[in-house]
This record gives C-alpha cells, structure tokens and sequence, in this order.
C-alpha cells in the first residue's frame, strides 16, 4: 500500500519575508531576470480550496476531510489583491489569470474581477484578464463573470467518457455539466476558450482521439497538457507522462495535422490545425519539451507569497509586507529586486536529467499556487 503523505498545513513551505532594499525605485514597465526574461504574466490563486479531487493535482488520500486548508484571515483580501496586482502591471505585466485550486469557489469572485478591470497598464490598456475554471460552476456564473469585466476563461476537462471523467475528478461529477458551463461560457462571450485536458497514461490517454474528435471544428481550442510532477502528492512518475509528440502522432494517424507558428514568443503551447481546415490544437509539453527559457510568469499564492516558478520550494511573503504597513512603492522595489535576481528554470534541468531531479525540499501544491 502507497504510504500516505501527510501535508504540513500550516507555514506550508520555506517562505521569507524580504527585506526592503535600501534604495527605493519607481516602476518602470519593464523588468527582466538574470536569464533577460521579462516580468509580463501573473497568476494570482484565489483559494486553495477545490470541489474535485483530480488524481494528479488534488488527490483524495492527502486532501481528505482531515487536511487543513488556510483559514480565511490568511487569504488575501481583494484589496490586497487588486494592490499587488496593480504593482505587478506597472512593471509589465499586462495577463492576469486567475486560479486556485477552484476560483469560482471564492465568495464574490466577480466584485474581485470588477476591482481588476480597473487596473491600467503603464501605456494605458486595460490587462489581459482570464480564469482557468474545473467548469462545475460556470453555468450558472458565466454572464456575471462577463458583466464584471473577465475577457476569457480556460476550462479543464479530461475526458468525454462519464466513467473516467468521473475517474480522474474522483467526486463523481458528470462531464455534462462541464460541457454545459463551456457553452454557457461561450454564449456569454467568454471566449476564445481553451479547453485543457491532462493527459496521464493508463487513465485517459484513450480519450485522446474522441476528445480531438468533439471538439474538431468547434470554437474551442482544445489542449494537451503533459502530467507534471508538481507539488508532492501525486506520485508522479515519468512512465504516466503521454509526450506531446506522442499526441500528435495519433491524431494525425486519423485526423491529419500540420504545425503552425506560435501567436507570440513565450507561448507555451505547441500549435498545430487540421489540415482539412477543422481548426486548431495545443500541445504543452512541459516535461518532455522544457519552455523555462521564454517563462515571463510569476505566481502569486492564495496567502501572499509570490513564486517565480511553478516547481518553486519556496516563497516571498509579499502579504506580510502589505500587513506591516509597507508603502507601495517598498513593495514594488522588492518585486523588482525578485525578479531580477530570478534565475528558475526547473523544467528544463528536470528535461535534461529525465527521471527528475532530487528535491530536498518539498515542493508546493499547484492548488496553493495555483496552476
Ligand atoms: N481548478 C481549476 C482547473 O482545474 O482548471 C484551476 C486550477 S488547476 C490547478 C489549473 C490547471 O492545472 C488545470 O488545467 C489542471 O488540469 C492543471 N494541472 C493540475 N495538476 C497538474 C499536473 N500534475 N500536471 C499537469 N497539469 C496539471
Ligand atoms: Fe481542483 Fe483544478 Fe486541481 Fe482538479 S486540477 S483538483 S479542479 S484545482
Ligand atoms: Fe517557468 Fe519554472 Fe515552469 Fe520553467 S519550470 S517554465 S521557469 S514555471
């Protein structure tokens, strides 16, 4: 029997509280790490909390009824929030995507979209802003979210077939409702939307072909998503990774591909359309294909700390800042000072020692810090 894991719920992973440099700078627009990767994406977790139990990301044997989520006091406010996310945009960035674990889990989520829309980019636009949604509850939110200013949403969904859908979220629930949020999504002009399915060996890789299948020709751009070795209870192992090139290779064996150039740099999903004009796919191949050079991506986790990369051990306790009473401009010198010192490139070393590296230090849940 598998040794069960028990998660240290509070003071999670090693997180510092950094110190105020000496010399206060304003915001630029523009910062870039030791590797000339500039700062432009954020992803900010919205809760740690979820409704499914997805075998790769949240499995149930660690995230039972007695595993101890973060009380509410130590979420960030959407004050909070919509202050760090503002510091973030004046120093480049212009995507926000909001997450979790489940963010339409979070009370109020809308008021929190409607507080980020009014953030402005330093040449005046309007940031990019999208959410990545399980899809259980977009049905019945999609037009409010819409109303409050979200431009897209990505939906995850891992199988048409009921059973292994039912399977990989291991809660029971029924694809239909989620392919119900998406056309509820789409009639409100959430889109383009993104599906994403996780491909995990020896549990939906046959659901590649009937996936590629429904949603060939759709508005939808379906994409494939190597299973990670994120955080450190899922059990990863490399022989469940399903290589991108594998993908492709089977759709093409029935529905021939060709490749397509990427929108813009930093993309990172490999395109490729049908070449019978049934539009598109993605594959991201972020164990098999390494994408650290363009990461222009940092995180921001459900209590504050910031991550500047997703197989981080450790954080920057950037609410611990707001709550001392630092002004603006002290965080926005230490973010800058962050991410200059950056120098992350986990997958890329992971790639070139396959069977993973050594962690000595536990590395943090994607539903913390959200995927
Ligand atoms: N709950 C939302 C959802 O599922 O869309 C948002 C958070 S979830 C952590 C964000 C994305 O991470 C999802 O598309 C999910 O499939 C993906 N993800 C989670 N664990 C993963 C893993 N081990 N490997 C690859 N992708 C993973
Ligand atoms: Fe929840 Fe999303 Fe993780 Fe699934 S992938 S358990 S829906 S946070
Ligand atoms: Fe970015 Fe880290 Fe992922 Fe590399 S491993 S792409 S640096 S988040």
């Amino acid at each position: 029997m598998a040794e069960k894991v028990i998660p240290v719920a509070d003071h999670r992973y090693l997180n510092a509280v950094p110190s105020i440099p000496p010399k206060l700078e304003s915001a630029t627009g523009f910062v870039a790490d030791t590797l000339a990767r500039p700062l432009q994406d954020l992803r900010i977790s919205v809760t740690d909390r979820c409704n499914f139990r997805c075998v790769y990301c949240m499995p149930s044997e660690v995230f039972d009824k007695n595993y101890a989520f973060l009380p509410q006091t130590s979420l960030l406010s959407f004050e909070e929030i919509t202050r760090i996310a503002g510091i973030f945009v004046a120093h480049g960035v212009g995507k926000i995507r909001l997450t979790g674990g489940e963010p339409l889990l979070r009370k109020h989520i809308e008021k929190l979209i409607e507080m980020l829309s009014s953030l402005k980019t330093p040449d005046g636009r309007e940031p990019d802003l999208t959410l990545t949604t399980n899809g259980s509850l977009l049905a019945r939110k999609a037009q409010a979210l819409k109303d409050a200013g979200l431009k897209r949403v990505t939906v995850s969904l891992d199988s048409l077939d009921d059973a292994t859908f039912k399977r990989m979220n291991d809660v029971d629930f029924p694809v239909s409702e989620v392919l119900h949020g998406i056309d509820a999504a789409h009639k409100a002009g959430l889109g383009p939307i993104k599906i994403n399915m996780v491909v995990k060996g020896g549990m939906n890789d046959q659901e590649i072909i009937p996936m590629a299948r429904h949603f060939k020709g759709s508005p939808f751009i379906l994409r494939f998503i190597e299973y990670m070795d994120v955080g450190a209870s899922n059990g990863w192992k490399m022989d469940e990774v399903v290589p991108s090139a594998e993908v492709v290779r089977r759709i093409h064996a029935v529905m021939p591909l060709q490749e397509i150039a990427a929108n813009y740099t930093g993309e990172t999903a490999g395109r490729w359309r049908y070449a019978d004009g049934g539009g598109e796919i993605g594959v991201i191949s972020s164990v098999t294909q390494a994408f650290c050079r363009d990461c222009t991506r940092a995180r921001l986790s459900t209590e504050g700390k910031l991550y500047t990369c997703l197989f981080a051990t450790g954080g920057h306790d950037l609410r611990a800042l707001m709550r001392s009473g630092r002004t603006d401009e002290e965080i926005s010198t230490v973010v800058a000072h962050l991410w200059r010192a950056r120098g992350d490139r986990y997958s890329e070393l992971r790639t070139a020692n396959t069977a993973g590296l050594e962690q000595p230090l536990r590395k943090v849940e994607m539903s913390y810090i959200g995927g």
